[in-house]
């Protein structure tokens, strides 16, 4: 009988305090700006130079480019970026080395889908990523 009368004392102690749950998914989740998030790329930013598929631990990114069209301009344009979410461990790895940063973390993690291929992502649905992006990558 004790016990259930602390119980209840307890129960009703913490009635009024703040809630520490969340009501996720119903209210996104925030989470903190060093968070490694599903990555966003920016296609214009890419020199094509492959170090973020040499770092890959888990050899998830393929890319491919081709010599600027316009023979006034050196460097390479980026035909196709894909990373696969299958493997990717979002190590940052990838990120760290960019020169460019035109690959980035965002706080972004939500990647649930119903089938394998949709955890494949392109150059445009990685560019279209670009909702919380960390703030030391903003422009
Ligand atoms: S976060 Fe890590 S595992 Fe994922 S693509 Fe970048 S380097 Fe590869
Ligand atoms: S490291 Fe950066 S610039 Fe180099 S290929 Fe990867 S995304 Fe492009």
């Amino acid at each position: 009988m004790q016990g259930i009368i602390k119980g209840l004392a307890y129960t009703l102690k913490h009635i009024p305090k703040k809630k520490v749950t969340h009501h996720y998914p119903d209210e996104p989740m925030e989470m903190p700006d060093r968070f490694r998030g599903i990555q966003h790329l920016d296609p214009e930013k890419c020199i094509v130079c492959n170090q973020c598929a040499r770092v890959c631990p888990t050899d998830c990114i393929t890319l491919s480019g081709r010599p600027h069209p316009d023979p006034g301009k050196k460097g390479k344009i980026l035909d196709t970026y894909n990373i696969n979410f299958e493997i990717c461990i979002l190590c940052d790895l990838c990120t760290e080395v960019c020169p460019t940063e035109a690959i980035v973390m965002t706080n972004n993690f939500e990647l649930s889908a119903y089938s394998r291929d949709d955890l494949y992502k392109d150059m445009e649905w990685l560019h279209e990523n670009n909702t919380n992006i960390r703030s030391e990558n903003k422009v």
